[in-house]
């Protein structure tokens, strides 16, 4: 396959969106193609940022707030954002003209000369991903590129710079390999973090999902390798299913990392331990040694809000986890620390229990201070267990932080791990991060 696939061809893309994915799409298209629509359901004032970016080009039309079956029925190619469910009219017309349809991911995997490594999971595919990425730098032989679902590396237009000595390293969603069936491909080397429950609105049903994940190695070619987390009852699974077949599988092991090697891990807690397991499992596949990896594995540090350690201020460490939105993520957390804890929690309420939460974390922690919609139940949760005695209800993140700062001593440790969105008081979890984080400065 060749670029020669869009060559004076009409192409649409189906999905701008606000980040990378389908910038990219649309800019590779329009330097090949004839003619490009871009067409998404969000209007032009919402895609401003994203339609600015593409201005330079004059064989590209915009179809904006809503698509236009004739588009999708007398273009060529349609390249499908992974955020849009395929399931959907436009893409059955297109089907039923027989049109081909494709999406970044497809066209890069079928245009990439380098190795692929890719990274899925429920959780800690960001973590691991970085980590793998960061600890690959070590092979000296060729460069190391880093994008997917992580940073906004523009995977199409990077092209051009990827030579095939060279190693990518993506992370990918369960969206990105449901498209990569219609290619049938999978990366050289695929690594699965864990699975739980996740997107069910999208993929219907646990079996769906599942099957969608494995897409990361079910095209794999004999010499490509699996690496799978054998404390995952899923991946255990898989590792029996495929261990016979032309692909190597290896399982990787939080408890049987070198303890010279997690001491020097900045990360906390036994989920990261497993990130860092099988990113060295992986670097291990290109032939690099526990002995090697050493100086990068101390250098690494948490991605940004990710139990990212802010500051130390008299003795009481500051970490900004904002990323968890879901009670598990709250919990896994809490089990990241021995210290005594102060949980800083409560955000947008979108109709979750926590329960299940308290159960496990009131026991853990010394303090509770509760902010935002949420704070109601997460207070009611947590009396229901008879197990935590400090909680504190306060109106604002700056009101959070000074309390802990007042109700703190030296070796404790401050968390900010809201179990929700954050939408009732903040932009999105980043913004709530960065305002915690600036809070935290100034103590
Ligand atoms: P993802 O990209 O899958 O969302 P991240 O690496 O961004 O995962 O981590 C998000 C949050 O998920 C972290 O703050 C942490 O609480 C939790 N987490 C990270 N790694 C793991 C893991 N291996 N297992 C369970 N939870 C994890």
């Amino acid at each position: 396959m060749s670029i020669n696939l869009l060559k004076d061809k009409s192409v649409v893309i189906m999905g701008l969106g606000v980040f990378g994915g389908g910038l990219d799409s649309a800019k590779f298209a329009a330097r090949f193609a004839k003619k490009v629509v871009v067409t998404d359901t969000a209007d032009e004032k919402k895609l401003a940022e994203t339609i600015n970016q593409l201005k330079q080009f004059d064989n590209i039309d915009f179809h904006l707030g809503g698509h236009q079956i004739s588009d999708f029925t007398d273009s060529d190619v349609i390249i499908v954002n992974p955020a849009v469910d395929e399931a959907n009219p436009y893409i059955d017309a297109a089907k039923s003209k027989g049109k081909l349809i494709t999406s970044q991911m497809e066209l890069f995997f079928q245009l990439c000369p380098a190795k692929i490594v890719a990274i899925t999971g429920s959780n800690g595919k960001s973590t691991t991903t970085a980590l793998t990425a960061h600890l690959l730098k070590n092979i000296k032989t060729g460069k190391v590129f880093l994008g997917g679902n992580i940073g906004n590396l523009p995977l199409l237009e990077t092209l051009k710079q990827i030579k095939d000595n060279d190693i990518v390293v993506l992370e990918i969603s369960s969206f990105q390999l449901e498209q990569l069936v219609r290619i049938k491909k999978s990366p050289h080397i695929a690594c699965v973090t864990n699975i739980a429950p996740n997107h069910l609105d999208r993929h219907k049903t646990m079996e769906n999902y599942c099957s969608a994940k494995e897409n990361i190695f079910r095209f794999q070619k004999p010499g490509g390798i699996a690496v799978l987390n054998t404390c995952d009852e899923k991946c255990r699974q898989w590792y029996e299913k495929y261990k016979q077949t032309s692909r190597k599988c290896i399982l990787f092991d939080r408890e049987k990392l070198d303890s010279k090697l997690t001491e020097i891990f900045k990360l906390p807690g036994a989920a990261n331990r497993e990130n860092l397991a099988a990113a060295v499992t992986i670097a291990g596949c290109f032939g690099l040694k526990d002995i090697d990896l050493a100086e990068s594995i101390g250098s690494f540090v948490s991605l940004p809000h990710r139990l990212e350690l802010i500051r130390e201020v008299d003795g009481v460490r500051y970490y900004n986890d904002s990323i968890a939105t879901t009670p598990e993520s709250t919990i896994v957390a809490v089990q990241a620390f021995d210290e005594p804890k102060i949980l800083i929690a409560g955000g947008y309420d979108k109709g979750l229990n926590f329960d299940q939460m308290a159960e496990v974390i009131c026991d853990k922690i010394k303090a509770l201070i509760l902010i935002g919609q949420t704070a109601d139940k997460i207070e009611r949760s947590a009396r229901r267990t008879g197990k935590i005695a400090q909680i504190y209800r306060v109106k604002s993140l700056s009101e959070a932080v000074n309390q802990a700062g007042k109700i703190s001593v030296s070796g404790d440790i401050v968390l900010l791990s809201p179990a929700c969105a954050s939408y009732d008081m903040f932009v999105n979890f980043a913004d709530r991060g960065k305002q915690f984080g600036e809070l935290v400065k100034q103590l």
